[in-house]
């Protein structure tokens, strides 16, 4: 977990590195308010525990690689390599974040610390300190990931973003120490990269070698440096702030008092960067400003979500999904057309897929991603029974799942957020996201948890 904030006010382009918790937060694909009540889901987010099962989500990544996937594609994000088990992806907001580090640094710092050099080396050189961030980056949510297997948590992968970097994390720590030290691992890493940059510059210097390649060393250790000591500000989920919670948690033997403390911390962090931002921009500052208050608000959203995540944990917590669906869902006779299921459900009952029930035999579901790759004057002559998809772990769900497994799928991009909830083979109702979340506010409204 990292972020990286950029400065490029002075003669210093200042990186600062901290952690969020996933990158979906940043996305806002999908921003859910509730009516009277104070609760905002911000994107699919929040809930980063377990996953339904492997073989689903080996499913849609096969599916997606071949194209052929019912959802509709989230953010891009594209796979780089595999290190150690540990999948390298980017997102191509990350681009901006290197395209204002190289230029920043080639355009701004350098020349005014290594001057008259040609201007093409300047240019190289704020690339080549791009990708050392990059590297740092990966280091950095490394050790993490190291550190989370140890403990048995699974990480799916590591992904760079506009904001720095993050190892997604498929369930929450255990206990205290696990988080301890699975936070104390990246700040960790990287000192530990900084101290050796800074050994290979003086080696550098003792070489006479060329002055670009010390002057890129000496300020990726420079940088490695600033965002240890930023990632260890007590601010939840920067690591500093997880480091909190867990001390917090090992004394008052309680995650959620701790988290709440924690979290609340973390925003009150966020708000004071965005001020600061807020005081730079009005200073002249425009992109370094800009900047800190968009990490600023990152880390708020992510602080309070992180609270709001354990709630929802308690309101769900060991209720399967037949509490929560809906039930006499609206059904689809597999004879009626396309055409007419588009005019008569889709657009009249607003939702994106509807189970398709004959008699009383729950053929399947059928769904607006897998009409929309039927030519529209062909669906006046098909029927729903040609489209149908079977029952399968990609539309159904037993109404025995716990509530929180689901969710947790749900709440994954690419997963779908709408399934049929099947009882001793029966069709005994549906269950979404949105329903879910409407539900859960209402909960939390009426039944609001101890604190
Ligand atoms: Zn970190």
């Amino acid at each position: 977990m990292i972020l990286l904030a950029v400065f490029t006010e002075s003669k210093y382009l200042r990186l600062f590195a901290g952690a969020g918790r996933t990158i979906n937060m940043i996305l806002f694909r999908r921003t859910m308010v509730f009516a009277n009540s104070k609760i905002t889901f911000r994107d699919k987010t929040t809930f980063n525990t377990r996953p339904i099962s492997e073989d689903v989500r080996h499913k849609l990544r096969t599916q997606k690689m071949a194209g052929e996937t019912r959802q509709s594609r989230g953010p891009e994000q594209f796979r780089l390599f595999s290190l150690f088990g540990f999948e390298v992806k980017l997102d191509l907001s990350w681009l901006l974040l290197a395209l204002l580090i190289s230029w920043s640094l080639g355009a701004g710092v350098f020349p005014e610390e290594y001057p008259d050099l040609p201007k093409r080396v300047y240019a190289w050189m704020g690339v080549a300190s791009a990708i050392g961030v990059f590297v740092s980056i990966v280091f950095h949510e490394f050790s993490h990931s190291i550190v989370a297997r140890q403990f048995g948590l699974p990480i799916s992968g590591i992904t760079l973003f506009i904001f720095g970097g993050v190892a997604e994390m498929e369930k929450e720590p255990p206990n205290p120490k696990s988080e301890f030290l699975m936070a104390a691992a990246g700040p960790l890493a990287s000192f530990l990269l900084a101290f050796v940059l800074f050994q290979i510059e003086s080696l550098a210097v003792a070489q006479n070698w060329p002055i670009s390649f010390v002057g890129v060393l000496d300020k990726l250790a420079y940088i490695n440096i600033v965002v240890a000591i930023f990632n260890l500000l007590p601010a939840f989920p920067l690591d500093g702030g997880r480091m909190l919670r867990a001390a917090l948690w090992q004394s008052k033997k309680d995650m959620r008092a701790a988290t709440r403390i924690s979290s609340r911390i973390g925003a009150s962090f966020g708000v004071a960067l965005m001020l600061l931002g807020g005081i730079s921009f009005v200073q002249g500052n425009f992109i370094g400003g800009m900047w800190w208050v968009l990490i600023g608000i990152f880390l708020r959203s992510t602080a309070l979500a992180s609270y709001r995540q354990i709630l929802l944990q308690d309101v769900v917590k060991d209720k399967p999904v037949r509490d929560f669906m809906q039930k006499d869902p609206v059904t689809v006779a597999p004879s009626i057309t396309v055409q007419d299921w588009v005019d008569d459900y889709v657009y009249q009952h607003h939702f994106k897929m509807f189970p398709v029930v004959e008699g009383s035999t729950l053929l399947g579901s059928v769904s607006i991603d897998a009409i929309k790759r039927i030519p529209r004057s062909d669906w006046p002559g098909k029927t729903i029974g040609e489209v149908v998809d079977p029952p399968s772990d990609t539309n159904t769900v037993s109404a025995d799942l716990e509530t929180m497994k689901l969710l947790s799928t749900m709440v994954r991009p690419h997963m779908p957020s709408r399934f049929m909830v099947v009882d001793n083979g029966q069709l005994a109702g549906m269950i979404s996201l949105k329903d879910l979340q409407e539900l859960i506010a209402l909960k939390l409204e009426i039944e609001p948890p101890g604190r």
